[in-house]
């Protein structure tokens, strides 16, 4: 009892941003996991009740109260709706940092997240060499998505269709980069992220090619580590910290403009994540973090804004039909949603299609599609109907995890819609 009153005292100092909830519930509507479920503890206003009941010992479950705080996307959906500003995903991922500490993770999480991801030079190692050996435990499900399946009843694959691990990483393919400043008279430090450089490499592959065009110099060290947001989203403090301090002195090492990335959910990381545990970084690597989470940018925001590519205004006719998914970190989080879809409308071999829904999350979530799957799915569903009603052909998003999610859905249906990256498209524009 003396440890959940510590517990209790550690959560009482998110009370502030939590007494701003004044319970409305319009967070209901918005969200995907309660729109599949009808649980009140799966929306944000049950959340919250359930975390001042364990702040105030009105509750003494904290195992319940974790399961039911891990039951959520991070999508941010509820916080971009929410009429009084809740600061949700400060509380959330505080909290998740909270009760987490104080229960401690498990066995798995705690190799994963400690023994893995803070060694990126392990992890690339033992991802290289599964890699290698997938295809014995694998087969191919569907060649437009690109997917495979398991040859073996599998609990943790199960159903699923899941993108292979790429034969050449980007890691392997380009190890690091240090060139010299073109025509933009730019200097960026390019951040692929562990899904593209681990499954989507040819995305890393589209984007050199459109900073070569550009005239861009590209700084990208060896031995990237995670952003930490799985870590985060975990509730693991002692991992993130670890990756902020790899990635600062990694990136440290060299002068640029921008740190560029093509995975939304890395770019909300580094800025808007990372500031809000700024406090909690040690001194000595606090202002170098913060000025890399400054300098962190979409790469469509990067190519538009930027670099001013220019962009007809006019969506090209007659082409392959095409559609986009707005991934949440990127909509919801960082409002970069134009950008996007002007690059797609500068491929003339396409024609855009906006489908309905288009900023509703995909249900991926992370780890929550890996806990959650049934859920993940129905919300994964859902998206995919949307795709198919566009009469879209290609679907272009930007965010390596709805990829994954997308890829999924389109290749277990069958439908035959190809998954890419907008950047993708517009590379092919380049020659
Ligand atoms: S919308 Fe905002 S204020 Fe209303 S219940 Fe949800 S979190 Fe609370
Ligand atoms: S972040 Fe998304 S999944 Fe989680 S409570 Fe909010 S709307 Fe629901």
């Amino acid at each position: 009892m003396a440890d959940l009153q510590k517990l209790a005292t550690m959560l009482q100092e998110l009370d502030d941003q939590m007494a701003a909830c004044m319970k409305c519930g319009m967070c209901q509507g918005v969200c995907p996991v309660f729109a599949e479920t009808m649980a009140e503890a799966d929306v944000t206003r049950g959340k919250i009740a359930l975390l001042e009941n364990l702040a105030h010992e009105l509750v003494v479950d904290a195992e319940g109260v974790k399961d039911k705080l891990n039951k959520c996307l991070l999508c941010g959906s509820c916080a971009a709706n929410c009429p009084s500003g809740v600061r949700i995903m400060d509380i959330f991922l505080k909290a998740r940092c909270i009760v987490n500490g104080y229960l401690g993770l498990s066995p798995a999480k705690k190799a994963i997240l400690r023994g893995m991801l803070t060694r990126p030079k392990l992890f690339n190692a033992l991802l290289d060499t599964a890699g290698k050996f997938q295809g014995l435990v694998t087969s191919k499900a569907d060649e437009i998505v690109g997917t495979s399946c398991s040859r073996l009843m599998s609990p943790i694959i199960g159903e699923r269709h899941f993108k292979p691990l790429a034969k050449e990483p980007l890691h392997a393919a380009v190890p690091s980069l240090d060139t010299a400043v073109g025509a933009s008279g730019l200097k960026i430090a390019f951040y692929p992220g562990c899904a593209v450089d681990k499954f989507f490499p040819q995305v890393g592959h589209a984007a050199f090619k459109i900073f070569r065009h550009h005239g861009v110099g590209v700084f990208m060290p060896e031995g990237q580590a995670c952003c930490g947001l799985p870590s985060l989203a975990s509730g693991d403090m002692e991992s993130f910290l670890r990756l902020v301090e790899l990635n600062v002195k990694l990136f440290g090492q060299m002068p640029f403009d921008y740190l560029v990335t093509p995975c939304g959910s890395c770019t909300a990381a580094f800025k808007e994540v990372w500031p809000k545990f700024a406090a909690e970084m040690p001194s000595a690597i606090r202002h170098a973090a913060m000025t890399l989470a400054d300098k962190a940018i979409d790469i469509n925001a990067f190519i538009v804004d930027k670099l001013g590519v220019e962009v007809p205004t006019e969506a090209p006719k007659g082409g392959t039909p095409l559609t986009y998914h707005d991934p949440c970190h990127l909509d919801k989080s960082l409002h970069v949603t134009a950008q996007p879809r002007a690059l797609l409308r500068s491929n003339p071999n396409y024609e855009f299609r906006e489908m309905s829904e288009h900023n509703r999350c995909c249900g991926c979530g992370g780890s929550f599609n890996l806990y959650h799957y049934d859920v993940s799915k129905k919300i994964g569903e859902r998206k995919r109907e949307n795709i198919v009603a566009s009469g879209a052909k290609v679907v272009a998003t930007g965010c390596p995890a709805c990829m994954l999610q997308i890829s999924d859905m389109l290749s277990q249906a069958g439908d035959g819609i190809a998954v890419k990256h907008a950047i993708e498209i517009y590379a092919e524009t380049l020659g």
